[in-house]
């Protein structure tokens, strides 16, 4: 999935370079990126154990900077918004 989703991130990419528009695959893109990036910090701290939610190891602070991804740089709702506009 994290390949998957790196692939079709620098697809996307590619194309913008091209000046192709891809205002919905940007979205689609980053929510697909969220989501595996959530999965992975999620399985991150289950395989840890007590160790992945305790402060001051990594997987812990993976998990907790993880959950700004889906808020910043547009939000998941809002991704999801541009999405339907394109679709529907
Ligand atoms: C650590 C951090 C660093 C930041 N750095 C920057 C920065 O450098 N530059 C910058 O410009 N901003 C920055 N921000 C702000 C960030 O871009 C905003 O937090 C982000 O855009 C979300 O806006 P909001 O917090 O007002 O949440 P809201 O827009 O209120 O969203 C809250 C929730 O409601 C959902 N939602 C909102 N509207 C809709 C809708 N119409 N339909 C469906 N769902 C909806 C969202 O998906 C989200 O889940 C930063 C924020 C944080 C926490």
């Amino acid at each position: 999935m994290v390949e998957v989703s790196r692939e079709y991130t620098y697809r996307v990419a590619a194309k913008i370079d091209f000046g192709v528009d891809q205002i919905k695959e940007i979205s689609m893109a980053k929510n697909f990126a969220c989501t595996v990036s959530d999965k992975v910090t999620y399985d991150a701290v289950q395989i840890f154990g007590g160790y992945g939610y305790m402060r001051g190891y990594l997987v812990e602070r993976l998990y907790r900077d993880n959950r700004i991804l889906s808020i910043g740089g547009g939000a998941t709702g809002i991704m999801k918004e541009i999405i339907f506009r394109f679709i529907l």
